[in-house]
């Protein structure tokens, strides 16, 4: 799974449950190049970026 914003391959699944999120079924992922933290979800059969914290580097 490559980072949406910056193309990286360093992407780290995890783990907010503690913060209230539901990641069971959309792991969260986070950049380790850009620090974008984002998780897939499926919109009519359809995967879907969804952005929780956007990028440190512009
Ligand atoms: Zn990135």
């Amino acid at each position: 799974m490559k980072c949406p914003h910056c193309g990286g391959r360093k992407a780290i699944a995890i783990d907010l449950h503690s913060e209230g999120f539901t990641a069971d079924e959309n792991p969260v992922k986070e950049c380790g190049a850009c620090g974008l933290v984002w998780s897939l979800k499926k919109v009519k059969g359809k995967t879907e970026v969804d952005i929780i914290k956007e990028a440190k580097t512009k």
